[in-house]
């Protein structure tokens, strides 16, 4: 198979900052590749030498064989490859339909597309995307009415009227609900089976819904690659996740290591386990349902660790956090059936924790409760 997409050694230095530094990047026609990093990463750097925004300082990019260098953006776009940016580009005040009639035509004069008649095949096309796309209900009232999902829908769709056989797309899911996030998820699951796509994205739910390959980029390169469970429990990964700035306090994250090296026993993270823990976590931590969703994101981002419970049982410092890392992490372990391993580093818990038995005895009631039946 020939590769659609051959990034070799590109270099890009802005006043001698490296923001892509050697990397190498290659993907076959009809992948949906997901790529990852930190904010920083080059994520959007490299989809600008894609797009011939960028020029290399070294290196080639090549697409379908095809040598990107020097080529105009223009030129690069009529090759077959589509960028969606981050906030939508969509007319306002034209509907849906008209919209993605425009977009049909983008080669053609604007004023022709709005006042002449749309020949019959070209409705259909304009149809079926308003389908594929989720909005052929709302396919006649102005794209300003529509809500945030629903404009990144709707340019999902302009994008893939131009008919590219490549589609670049740049955090699609921020500032969505998560009803809308899911949707979109497989509204690119969807797009997936006759184009070839690349997403960029920050939020990690997301990308294990639609995730198939990743690339991860740190520093202007790539740091590793494979599925998500890979590279999620990657170490190099997780720390460069881990150095990054959360909504997660010190406190907080000390109990989330412990929780997450109680599931972590077996090398066998459940997602029970998992769910159990970031649940339980964002409502304790906030009360505010936004606040928790974003908290529950950073979480997953950082569940990867697994830590000697003698390095953190120590940093606890108030009786009530330590009643507060046992309760967790029995929950955890009890949310599917404890085995020996989980049974003998719970047993090191407590008495890592010192608490009198008593407590723990009510403390373990009472997480029992917590589970669901
Ligand atoms: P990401 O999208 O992964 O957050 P970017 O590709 O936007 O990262 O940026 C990578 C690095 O390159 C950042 O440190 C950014 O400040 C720097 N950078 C990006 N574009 C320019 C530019 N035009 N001039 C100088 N520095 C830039
Ligand atoms: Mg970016």
């Amino acid at each position: 198979m020939t590769a659609l997409l051959e990034i070799e050694n590109v270099t890009v230095s802005f006043d001698g900052f490296k923001a892509l530094n050697d990397l190498n990047f290659a993907m076959n026609e009809g992948e949906l590749r997901v790529i990852i990093g930190p904010n920083g990463a080059g994520k959007t750097t490299f989809l600008d030498v894609i797009t011939g925004k960028v020029q290399p300082t070294t290196g080639q990019a090549r697409f379908q064989g095809k040598d990107l260098k020097k080529q105009a953006e223009h030129t690069i776009a009529r090759l077959g490859i589509g960028r969606k940016f981050q906030t939508p580009r969509v007319y306002l005040n034209l509907t849906p339909r008209e919209n993605l009639e425009l977009s049909c035509n983008r080669d053609k004069n604007v004023f022709a597309t709005l006042f002449k008649k749309t020949p019959t095949a070209e409705k259909r096309t304009v149809g079926g995307l308003l389908e594929t796309i989720g909005l052929d209900h709302k396919a006649d009232v102005p794209a300003a009415l529509l809500s945030h999902g629903e404009k990144q829908w709707l340019e999902i769709g302009m994008l893939v009227a131009q008919s590219p056989d490549l589609l670049l797309v740049d955090e699609p899911v921020a500032g969505l609900t998560d009803e809308e996030t899911e949707q979109t998820g497989n509204l690119l699951i969807s797009l997936a089976q006759s184009h070839s796509i690349i997403v960029i994205e920050h939020d990690m739910e997301f990308v294990r819904q639609i995730a198939r390959q990743v690339t991860v980029l740190h520093e202007g390169s790539v740091l590793c690659e494979g599925t998500m469970d890979e590279v999620q429990n990657d170490p190099r990964v997780i720390e460069v996740y881990l150095g990054q700035e959360t909504h997660v306090t010190p406190e907080q994250m000390l109990l989330l290591r412990i929780a997450a090296t109680m599931a972590w026993a077996d090398n066998n993270f459940d997602p029970v386990q998992q769910a159990v823990i970031l649940e339980r976590l964002s409502q304790q931590f906030s009360s505010d349902s936004e606040e928790r969703a974003q908290l529950k994101a950073d979480l997953n981002n950082l569940l990867g660790k697994n830590i000697p419970l003698e390095e953190l049982v120590p940093q606890l410092t108030t009786d009530a956090q330590r009643e507060q890392a046992l309760m967790l992490s029995y929950e955890v372990i009890s949310s599917n059936q404890i085995n020996p391993i989980e049974a003998r580093l719970y047993q090191q818990l407590v008495t890592l924790l010192g608490l009198p038995p008593e407590t723990v005895s009510r403390l373990e009631a009472a997480a029992l409760e917590n589970l669901p039946s």
